[in-house]
């Protein structure tokens, strides 16, 4: 049985204050769900007040980005050793729009996973087609590909500990969700692609669904047989929304 992970991606929003106002507000909406995964992703600047703030909860502690190396001359960029100091489980890894804004490829996306797991934190991997390629009937060679060289460097042990995030870009940020029915489709294509990789374990790796995640879609998106949780942009903004989201229910 996969434990659900319902995760918040800020994006560019919310300072350290904002993050930590927000947190007030949604810890005691979801103190008592205790049979899911909740994880917040803010801006770096916002992380060690969201630190503070979830101490003591459930609540888990995300990046949305890390660079592969530890140290180094990379001016602006963040290594894997420092979001482990500030208490973060998981991190964000190959969102879309840092593939497609700052041209960031599979063997990034690869090194930066790995990277990760040396440091005991969890990389969410995130995948998906454009309208362009679904409408080319490309999705399932896109997402195999994706798959294939983002987890290049993930060793079969290790795999339970990676998170994979399906989300097709043209449902990101445009109101447009996939139905539930071809977010299954997708994500149990996902799921024999890594059965192929790892073998059983893939049985355990969990696969988001994310774009346009809202309350009032997220309880169909859950009843699913793979859809394992959801990566949430927008919505995960306002503390009753995203709360809702978290303590999703279905039949
Ligand atoms: C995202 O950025 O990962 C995302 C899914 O955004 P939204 O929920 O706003 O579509």
């Amino acid at each position: 049985m996969r434990r659900p992970i319902l995760a918040a991606n800020w994006k560019m929003h919310k300072t350290a204050e904002e993050a930590r106002a927000f947190a007030d507000a949604f810890l005691p909406r979801v103190a008592d769900a205790d049979d899911v995964d909740i994880v917040i992703a803010p801006p770096f600047t916002a992380l060690e007040s969201l630190a503070w703030t979830l101490r003591g909860s459930s609540v888990a502690l995300a990046a949305q980005n890390v660079h592969p190396e530890e140290k180094g001359a990379f001016t602006g960029e963040i290594a894997p050793g420092m979001l482990q100091a500030l208490g973060c489980r998981y991190t964000i890894v190959g969102h879309s729009e840092r593939r497609a804004l700052f041209g960031e490829d599979d063997a990034f996306v690869a090194r930066k996973a790995a990277a990760l797991l040396a440091r005991d934190i969890r990389p969410i991997v995130c995948v998906g087609e454009t309208l362009e390629q679904r409408e080319a009937d490309r999705t399932f060679d896109v997402v195999r590909g994706q798959l294939e060289g983002s987890l290049a460097s993930v060793p079969k042990a290790r795999a339970e500990q990676v998170v994979v995030a399906y989300e097709p870009v043209w449902a990101i940020g445009t109101g447009r969700t996939a139905t539930p029915e071809t977010a299954q489709e997708v994500h149990a294509f996902i799921r024999e692609t890594l059965v192929r990789l790892f073998g059983e374990a893939a049985d355990s790796v969990r696969i988001q669904y994310g774009g346009s995640v809202k309350p009032d879609n997220v309880d169909a998106l859950m009843a699913q047989a793979d859809i394992d949780g959801a990566l949430v942009g927008g919505a995960s903004l306002d503390p009753e929304a995203f709360a809702r989201i978290a303590r999703f229910e279905t039949p």
